[in-house]
């Protein structure tokens, strides 16, 4: 496995209702990552911030549930970008709440971006595509 290049203790997500930042016309918003628990966000096209008249809002960042069996439906229960964190877990690893967390083995409901950096998340993306 992969180690992931960046920390997912301190991957926040966040995204911008922009119409200018959004990637492409007809998608709504951008999204985009900070890794250092920035206590000031802000979106990198057009510097709108959580407290903007039209803010930026935070996102649950949904991590990857690797699958053990598909056919089974069977999955490691623990985070692809950390699996020392089971996939449910509302705690951070020094115990503090984090609601901010949630799971999934479905690959396109994960906005974890460590969890799509895992091999486990690629082989997956390729399974899918068979
Ligand atoms: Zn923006
Ligand atoms: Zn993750």
């Amino acid at each position: 496995m992969v180690t992931p290049k960046i920390d997912p203790a301190k991957i926040r997500l966040y995204r911008c209702m922009g119409a200018k930042c959004a990637p492409k016309p007809g998608v709504l918003g951008f999204s985009f990552h900070t890794t250092t628990m920035d206590p000031a966000p802000k979106c990198p096209k057009c510097a709108r911030t959580p407290n903007s008249p039209k803010p930026i809002y935070r996102m649950v960042l949904v991590h990857f549930d690797a699958p053990v069996d598909p056919d089974e439906h069977e999955h490691t229960n623990v985070r692809a970008c950390d699996p020392s964190q089971e996939i449910t877990s509302k705690r951070r690893k020094d115990g503090e709440p984090d609601t901010w967390q949630g799971g999934t083995g479905c690959i396109s409901a994960v906005s974890c971006p460590a969890c799509k950096e895992t091999q486990a998340f690629k082989d997956a993306v390729e399974a899918a595509k068979l």
